[in-house]
């Protein structure tokens, strides 16, 4: 439930907001550090930051909002972007769903009535998506998707070699779920390039700072606040974040609609993007996740941010959205 509302009367307020969020869950110690990608338990289980960056192009920061880390999952949300714009919406279609599956992030499992993945947010759907452009720009789709998650975070991202490897060598399950796209014509190009795509676009290096943007660019009408660089198309974000509201938080997607009420994704790298359509980019950053693959500190410090601000979609006051429109100036 939404705690009291506090008068917001100056850009010190997101300040004060993130430091409530961050004190709320630094003491917070549960859930645990993924170690299915071996290389991903190298991270700091005690990293915590979180990151609001507005449409204007001004950024609010708390904690490790500078740590790299792995994108993973967060990746599929801007890649569906991408595949929208490059492929268009028929074609991505005929091969992804937009239906939540309510299954883990990782399962075998396909819409029974079109053999296709339920929506791009899973594995099965992001593979899928993958291959969409793969089939578009072949050998160019990685530096394509680089460039462009670049100029949405503003900032020159890099790939993480070590977790690329990591993920390429220990994927099975992955590989499995890209022969099944084959069989079920969800994917029009060879099963490997697909994943070594995916296994790539997951392996991207970005800090909490940078994934504010990047949710800030979605809220910014797909232009990058600052550098006023485009970098994802309009109609797609649109769809795009349709499909985050009830897909992005694995199997606690509906909780999160309910509870905290805004798109976003989470990754097992820890990260979380949230996105205040028109408004706001919000980040988090903590390695710890709970047993469906969110992290622990993130969810709980969203939830916090979203009653301060009054951030969600069906707030019933609708504070939110003219309390933070008065302060992004
Ligand atoms: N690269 C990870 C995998 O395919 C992404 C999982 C995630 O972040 O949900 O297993």
């Amino acid at each position: 439930m939404a705690t009291q509302r506090h008068a917001l009367s100056s850009k010190s307020e997101f300040e004060s907001a993130l430091e409530r969020a961050y004190a709320s869950q630094i003491d917070n110690h549960a859930g645990a550090v993924a170690d299915y990608i071996p290389e991903l338990t190298k991270a700091n289980p005690d990293h915590f930051g979180m990151a609001i960056a507005t449409a204007k192009g001004r950024i609010f920061e708390v904690g490790n909002t500078d740590i790299p880390f792995t994108i993973q999952s967060v990746s599929k949300a801007f890649v569906f972007c991408l595949a929208l714009e490059l492929a268009g919406p028929e074609l991505v279609a005929e091969r992804v769903g937009v239906e939540p599956s309510g299954d883990p992030f990782n399962a075998i499992v396909f819409d029974p009535g079109t053999n296709r993945p339920f929506n791009p947010m899973v594995n099965a759907g992001a593979i899928a998506v993958a291959g969409i452009i793969y089939e578009k720009l072949g050998k160019d789709a990685f530096a394509f998707l680089i460039d462009r998650f670049s100029d949405a975070a503003g900032n020159r991202l890099d790939l993480n070699q070590s977790v690329y490897q990591s993920e390429a060598e220990t994927g099975h399950r992955n590989r499995a779920i890209a022969h099944l796209l084959l069989a079920n014509d969800a994917l029009a190009v060879p099963p490997d390039e697909a994943l070594d795509l995916y296994f790539r676009q997951c392996s991207i290096n970005v800090s909490a700072a940078d994934l504010a943007w990047m949710g800030a660019t979605f809220a910014n009408m797909g232009t990058n606040p600052v550098t006023k660089k485009f970098a994802f198309d309009i109609a797609a974000v649109r769809s795009t974040l349709a499909v985050m509201f009830t897909c992005g938080m694995y199997d606690y997607a509906g909780h999160w609609a309910y509870d905290v009420g805004i798109p976003a994704k989470s990754g097992v790298g820890g990260g979380i993007v949230g996105v205040v359509n028109r408004q706001l980019g919000i980040a988090s950053y903590s390695p710890r996740l709970d047993p469906k693959g969110n992290s622990v500190r993130g969810v709980g410090g969203f939830q916090v941010l979203a009653d301060h601000f009054g951030l969600h979609a069906f707030d019933c006051t609708n504070i939110g959205s003219s309390f933070i429109s008065s302060l992004v100036r």
